[in-house]
């Protein structure tokens, strides 16, 4: 590897060298049904199996989700702590660790799109002053193709990016899946309240989504944008 850095990326990797390392924000981010939630709790699972303890943490929002737990569509769950919009989530890690000498090996985050720019400043902070890796899983844009305010905050102060990716789920399509189109009584609709529960099945509830590449949420757009459809 090293021999196809440049003499620029050489000189600052020696400066760097003898550098103390410290832990990283981390944002793994995607569309709906790209399997996040699964990734985390396995990710999760090998830190517990090799008998360390993990932190996972969900933001409350008003929805129908259930409190307590991070749960995937494949069935399977790790309890989590509910993080309240105004709560202090570096004070809380800092007396787990600090207080009670708590040995964390890393902080999980689930839905992380409806963090604050608080809390994100907060992770920043569990991972900059406690050393302890932060690793955060969310939607990165919302159903009108818009960054989420969470996600806007982490693309500032996160260190290390990965895009979770999925497939178009237009049938033939073989583009990647990078926008969640809401559908109501079957047609994609671009106006409404941002915070909706992720409903992916159309049987179970009358709004649902569909993850799409950019080609076929734009064309969804400008049909919606032409027909002058209202919500
Ligand atoms: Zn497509």
């Amino acid at each position: 590897m090293r021999a196809s850095l440049s003499q620029r990326q050489l000189s600052l990797s020696k400066q760097y060298e003898g550098a103390i390392i410290i832990a990283k924000l981390y944002f793994r981010y995607g569309t709906m049904d790209s399997s996040k939630s699964a990734r985390l709790i396995m990710d999760a699972h090998e830190y517990t199996q090799r008998g360390e303890m993990v932190f996972p943490v969900k933001p409350v929002v008003d929805t129908r989700s259930k409190k307590g737990v991070i749960e995937s569509r494949v069935g399977i769950s790790v309890k989590c702590f509910d993080l309240e919009k105004d709560y202090n989530i570096f004070h809380h890690v800092h007396n787990l660790v600090v207080t009670q000498g708590i040995k964390l090996s890393c902080v999980f985050v689930d839905e992380a799109q409806f963090l604050t720019y608080s809390h994100v400043l907060q992770l920043r902070l569990i991972a900059d002053n406690l050393d302890i890796p932060v690793m955060c899983y969310g939607l990165k844009t919302d159903f009108t193709g818009h960054l989420f305010a969470g996600s806007t905050a982490l693309f500032e102060l996160a260190n290390r990016f990965e895009e979770v990716k999925t497939m178009c789920r237009v049938d033939g399509c073989r583009h990647k899946a990078m926008f969640n189109v809401r559908y109501k009584n079957g047609v994609p609709i671009f106006k409404g309240t941002v915070v909706k529960v992720g409903n992916i099945k159309e049987e179970e509830n009358k709004e649902y989504y569909v993850v799409k590449c950019s080609k076929h949420f734009l064309s969804d757009y400008a049909q919606y944008s032409n027909k002058g459809i209202k919500k």
